[in-house]
């Protein structure tokens, strides 16, 4: 049954955390580095170099014999490039274990092979990585032994950020002034710090890996390009939240173990609606914490699979018609003293900061709701948004019924007099505990949720790095925020201020705010009445980056330069094309090489079998059934072989488009029609074809066998 660990000793036994440095450290040095943590305060050489050496004698201690910049660069996943502690041999032919302060802030790796969007040619490739000393180092262990990562920021040689958490921590700078500013107005004045907490939930699916390896779909894009449905798929829901197989428990064990140690507070693990998928939700943190903790755990989950002799499929959409996966990012605002600002309270209507905050978050929303909608659009989500079991790509915010009664009481008369209380949950059986409910059910339809004392943004993609929409929402906040504050600064009358303000905010955006079933048709045709942009796809997201609105955004509180997000809409188009191109090839390589010959053998059989029958029965027995499944065989066929040569037409011509946007619209307005085309025939003859001589294992192999 596997060892019992001991949870308090080994949580965070990886991780170079504050415990590990304030024992550690020479008292000066560690009070010098937690003012640079806590506040700030530039580091100097000395203080990195004491630092250094003391996290790589832990290090080793811990088994590391190498370290590396561990970054996050605009190709989706994290990079590292290591180097072992050793230094040049001494006379003696000896060896010591060198790391310095200079090696700890900075590293230089060769950035012309990262996507940059156009901010550098290739000739001043100089890129570097800096220590963010907010993100703890640790070890990790793994078939190439023991490696100190060490998150860093990765930027070009002029500063322009190259990487997901430059502009992250910019924009945790910009929510933290103008927030300061806010609740100073309401008279706080312990406060130091505001923080964004964010606790991300995280989506997968796990399968047979044997089964992976038979599917040349799911090894080159993640997804599965073709799949019928099984017989059952999850219309019983008898999975959700359903007892968990011994197999996957015993990963889950395994993978819950491997967080702890990295000082991942991985807590809640249940299976989730589709059959095969399951999630895992850590416990919230800062939110640049919380975005390197979600890479990690992305890459625990893939490295214990494998190990049991699975797979773990993070793409938004691996299997057509079944539940796709996402990250629900909860995110709030806490004080160093630890007031959560999104709290509020048991009467909120008498709660004047919560309600000033909350319709400035209205008001950011309803403003940038095409950002919010761009930083969740990568090419996996095109295939899971608007379905109808994931957010429509409308933005909305749900407020449920308490606040929004609040809110309408603001709107009508001006003042807000009472709040909606929970009522005592009645279950009709003594024996069971008598609660309250919240106030407030709960809504699983809406992107943008309000959920009790936090925000839950449920768009972002399974694969998706976490920092996109959070930069968002903590600039666009910080921009309503500031905004309030110039009005109320210079108020003559600030009671009477806040009042008008507040209910200015919730009458002018009040049409963002949603309660209903945002998966239903009507929604967007209401949404479209309200003038609430509607932005279907990857492609129709991407200009929102660079409009001058955006533009203004983003460098009023320096997150982005203009080049910034012209290098980013860039490299999303790239990616995009890229990602396309690539799933179009294997579609056309599997129909190719798998299906095609697969068809034409069963066509023989069916055709053997005819005439077999025929002579036996000596043309008294009926072979009506053989010849109809025949016909429609070799018509499908037909259908197949014309869809996939138009598709590989229209992916020769993908290089006559000028890369970039001319392209991605290509892509997408020829290339994944004529994939959607070739899938369907495909489909039916896979529902027909003997299941024995189908060339790769079906839907129901996959997901109901694990
Ligand atoms: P559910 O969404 O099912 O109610 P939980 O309440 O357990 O789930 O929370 C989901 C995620 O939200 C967890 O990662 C949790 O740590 C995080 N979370 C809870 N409270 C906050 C908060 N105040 N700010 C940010 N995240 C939070
Ligand atoms: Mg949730």
């Amino acid at each position: 049954m596997g060892e019992y660990i001991n949870v308090v000793d080994t949580f965070g036994c990886d991780v170079f955390n504050d415990s590990v440095m304030q024992a550690r450290l020479p008292g000066k040095v560690y009070k010098e580095l937690k003012k640079t943590i806590e506040e700030g305060k530039e580091l100097s050489m000395e203080i990195a170099d004491v630092v250094a050496h003391e996290m790589k004698e832990w290090a080793i201690e811990k088994g590391a014999t190498h370290y590396c910049h561990w970054f996050q660069p605009l190709t989706g996943v994290t990079a590292e490039k290591h180097d072992a502690f050793i230094s040049a041999p001494m006379s003696n032919g000896k060896v010591l274990m060198s790391f310095s302060g200079k090696e700890l802030i900075k590293g230089e790796p060769d950035a012309s092979s990262f996507p940059s969007g156009g901010l550098r040619a290739t000739f001043e490739a100089r890129g570097y990585t800096a220590w963010d000393c907010t993100s703890p180092a640790f070890v990790r262990h793994d078939a190439a032994g023991g490696t100190l990562c060490i998150p860093t920021a990765f930027c070009s040689y002029t500063g322009e950020a190259l990487d997901q958490k430059t502009p992250l921590l910019r924009s945790m700078e910009a929510i933290n002034t103008q927030a300061l500013r806010l609740i100073m107005l309401f008279g706080n004045k312990t406060s130091k710090k505001v923080l964004p907490s964010v606790g991300a939930e995280q989506e997968y699916f796990l399968i047979d890996k044997q089964k992976y390896l038979q599917r040349k779909d799911l090894i080159y894009t993640g997804r599965t390009l073709f799949g019928a449905m099984p017989p059952k798929g999850q219309e019983m829901d008898d999975h959700y939240f359903g007892n968990i197989r011994q197999r996957v428990a015993a990963f889950m064990k395994e993978v819950n173990e491997e967080c702890w140690k990295l000082g991942v507070t991985a807590k809640t693990q249940h299976n989730e609606v589709a059959p095969a998928q399951h999630e895992l939700a850590p416990i919230f943190a800062p939110v640049n914490i919380a975005a390197d903790q979600n890479q990690m755990m992305m890459q625990i989950l893939k490295r214990v699979a494998d190990r049991h002799g699975m797979h773990c499929l993070l793409h938004e959409k691996p299997f057509a018609g079944v539940n796709g996966s996402g990250k629900h990012n909860n995110w709030s605002l806490t004080t160093d003293d630890g007031i959560n600002l999104l709290d509020p309270g048991k009467t909120p209507h008498e709660n004047i900061q919560f309600l000033l905050i909350l319709t400035c978050i209205l008001k950011a929303v309803d403003e940038h709701a095409d950002l919010l909608r761009e930083a969740a659009a990568d090419v996996g989500n095109d295939q899971r948004l608007g379905g109808h079991e994931a957010p429509p790509a409308v933005i909305s915010v749900f407020l449920g019924e308490q606040l929004e009664d609040v809110l309408e009481q603001l709107i009508s008369t001006g003042t807000a007099t009472h709040s909606k209380k929970g009522s005592r949950l009645e279950t009709g059986v003594k024996t069971l505990p008598e609660f309250m409910k919240d106030a407030t059910d709960r809504n699983r339809t809406s992107p943008f949720a309000f959920t009790g004392n936090k925000f839950e943004f449920r768009m972002v993609g399974s694969r998706d790095s976490i920092s996109g929409c959070n930069v968002v929402l903590n600039t666009i906040t910080a921009q309503a925020f500031k905004e309030a504050c110039d009005r109320l600064e210079n108020a003559a009358d600030f009671n009477q201020a806040v009042h008008d303000l507040i209910k200015e905010y919730a009458t002018d955006h009040q049409r963002i705010v949603f309660n209903g079933n945002g998966y239903a048709p009507e929604w967007a045709e209401e949404a479209q009445r309200r003038g609430l942009p509607n932005l279907p796809t990857m492609v129709d997201a991407i200009p929102s980056l660079t409009t001058d609105k955006a533009v203004r955004l983003f460098s009023e509180f320096d997150v982005f330069t203009k080049s910034e997000l012209e290098s980013r809409a860039e490299i999303k188009y790239e990616n995009y094309s890229k990602a396309i191109n690539i799933e179009a090839k294997t579609m056309i390589d599997i129909a190719t090489k798998q299906i095609i010959p697969a068809v034409i053998k069963y066509t023989s059989v069916l055709a053997d079998s005819i005439n077999s029958v025929k002579t036996a029965g000596e043309g008294l027995v009926e072979v009506s059934v053989q010849m109809d499944l025949l016909k429609k065989t070799s018509k499908l066929l037909k259908s197949t072989n014309s869809a996939m040569s138009k598709l590989s037409k229209a992916v020769g011509r993908i290089y006559e488009y000028e890369e970039g946007r001319d392209r991605a619209v290509y892509c997408k307005e020829k290339i994944v029609p004529a994939m959607e085309a070739l899938r369907e025939p495909v489909d039916e003859l896979e529902m027909i074809v003997d299941k024995d001589m189908w060339p790769m294992p079906s839907y129901g192999d996959m997901i109901f066998e694990v």
